[in-house]
């Protein structure tokens, strides 16, 4: 049943028993109404998924939020001397990770084996 409050002092109201009938009564004004008069509300715990918390499923090629920004690599492609860089062990675990570089400028990625 919902939970009510006294429209008078404000509180909460209490079901009780009168005659079989339902009521809701103020124990501190006196107030009650009749239980069966208030519609019920069913609270359903909707679970709202946002698309946006989907769990990224991190692709070798992509960039993750580690990433760091280092100068002096040129990007094969325009040139620019500034790129993301991050490593990420796509093979086995006793063998070199791959790193990965992103040109800042033109967003080309290239990866070089250690
Ligand atoms: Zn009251
Ligand atoms: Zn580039």
């Amino acid at each position: 049943m919902a939970v009510r409050f006294c429209p008078r002092c404000g509180t909460l109201l209490r079901p009780r028993r009168v005659g079989g009938e339902l009521q809701l009564y103020c124990v501190k004004c006196g107030y009650h109404e009749i239980a069966k008069s208030i519609e019920p509300y069913s609270v359903k715990a909707e679970v709202r998924r946002n698309p946006k918390d989907k769990i990224l499923v991190l692709e070798s090629s992509q960039q993750p939020a580690t990433a760091q920004i280092v100068k002096g690599i040129s990007c094969p492609k325009c040139g620019n001397e500034e790129a993301y860089f991050w490593m990420i062990q796509t093979r086995a675990a006793d063998e070199p990770p791959t790193r990965f570089y992103r040109c800042t400028k033109c967003g080309h990625t290239w990866r070089e084996y250690a």
